[in-house]
């Protein structure tokens, strides 16, 4: 295996969380137990200091018909606003109707707050069916994989890129990386959002990787792959969605020079040595003694006879739930907001999502998988926690300072 950044061999396994399944896919009743495992496992590149996984799902297995929609949850509605406005602002008035392309466009979400605005908008979804949930709302999408060759059959230049994730999905790196920088007019804005590796491990946070994340950025690593590519961040921030994501502004090489913000951000990440290869070593070393803790935590629940129910459906729940061994053991099932999820199990534990308003009962404690969502969490169920029902969050981000 070769670097997916730099193309070197001078990689090291760190993180191993076993055999997994591909976790975005919720099982149907008669698929329980025949879903495929594949290893999931980190590897840091001595060259560029990327971490990235050593096994790769095919990309028509993951992307083909995934059930994540970025317009259920409030918090992320509101951080998709946010960026619009921001990115508007950025570009400023150029005299017509501006425009934007979203790599990755889910529901429509992000693009329907730049139609808000006034900008011609085209998404880019891989998802059918999300796909086609984006253009019944009004949001012009195409369904395909974006790389190089859906780039020209685009055939036109935006004012405004976004990718929000999609960068760790990539098979196609560097294809998706050159089609972004033509697709860009010469003065336009490319908004690239990530998980924040130095997040990730600062907050213990590795139910973020699984097979869909392939790559793991820090500013190090991602500023070389666009400079490879004719690109160059020239500033960014940190905002506390999913527990710690970077939103980086991009341009053409040479365009704009690096903000003291940047630099500073840049300076934080070599004190906290979050290039280093000791640092993932470590990390794996934290991650077997939280196992050890939840497992204790849950079974001290159970011995008291209390009902737990894991609260949310997430994709990164599958890895904590997998690597733990945490099934029907501990938990009853697992309540989410998500309609499309209903009726389904989780892969590898095999545990029923139920729908929280369809629940008859609260139980003793909630299990919280979705727990960067802590604060919408908390203040919507204000009435449970009143009659002591306990939450327990796995992955804590306001523990870490930020
Ligand atoms: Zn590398």
């Amino acid at each position: 295996m070769i670097c997916r950044v730099c193309d070197s061999t001078r990689l090291e396994p760190t993180l191993d969380l076993g055999l997994q399944p591909w976790c975005n896919h919720f099982l149907k009743p008669e698929e329980v137990g025949t879903e495929p495992v594949y290893p999931l496992r980190l590897v840091f590149c001595h060259q560029c200091a990327t971490t990235q996984l050593d096994y790769t799902v095919k990309k028509e297995v993951m992307f083909g018909d995934h059930t994540y929609l970025s317009g259920v949850t409030k918090s992320l509605s509101g951080h998709f606003k946010g960026v619009a406005d921001e990115v508007d602002r950025r570009l400023g008035d150029r005299g017509r109707t501006k425009t934007v392309l979203d790599i990755g466009s889910n529901d429509g979400t992000q693009l329907k707050h730049f139609q808000a605005v006034g900008y011609d908008v085209l998404g880019v979804e891989s998802s059918k069916t999300t796909a086609a949930i984006a253009t019944d709302a009004g949001v012009p999408t195409v369904n395909a994989f974006f790389n190089l060759e859906t780039a020209r059959q685009i055939g036109r230049k935006f004012d405004a890129i976004n990718a929000a994730g999609v960068f760790f999905h990539l098979e196609e790196l560097h294809s998706v990386t050159d089609a972004i920088r033509e697709c860009l007019e010469p003065d336009g804005l490319f908004c690239v959002q990530f998980l924040y590796m130095k997040r990730i491990v600062e907050n213990l946070a590795f139910d973020q990787i699984y097979h869909e994340h392939l790559l793991y950025y820090n500013l190090q690593n991602i500023e070389a792959l666009l400079n490879r590519h004719g690109l160059a961040m020239y500033d960014c921030y940190l905002a506390p969605i999913h527990g710690g994501s970077i939103i980086g502004f991009v341009g053409h090489q040479g365009a704009k020079a690096p903000t003291d913000r940047l630099r500073q951000m840049r300076a934080a990440e070599d004190a906290a040595k979050s290039n280093e290869i000791g640092t993932y070593h470590e990390f794996a070393k934290r991650v077997a003694r939280m196992k050890e803790e939840n497992l204790a935590f849950l079974a001290d629940r159970k011995k008291q006879g209390k009902r737990i129910f894991g609260m949310g459906a997430p994709v990164k729940g599958n890895t904590m739930l997998n690597y733990f061994g945490v099934g029907k053991q501990y938990l009853d099932c697992l309540v989410e907001k998500n309609t499309l999820r209903k009726g389904l199990y989780s892969p590898g534990m095999h545990l029923p999502v139920l729908i929280e308003s369809e629940l008859p009962a609260p139980p003793d404690v909630y299990y919280v998988l979705a727990w960067n969502f802590k604060n919408e969490i908390l203040s919507n169920n204000q009435h449970l926690i009143d009659r002591g029902v306990e939450f327990f969050f796995p992955v804590d981000p306001d523990k870490v300072a930020a």
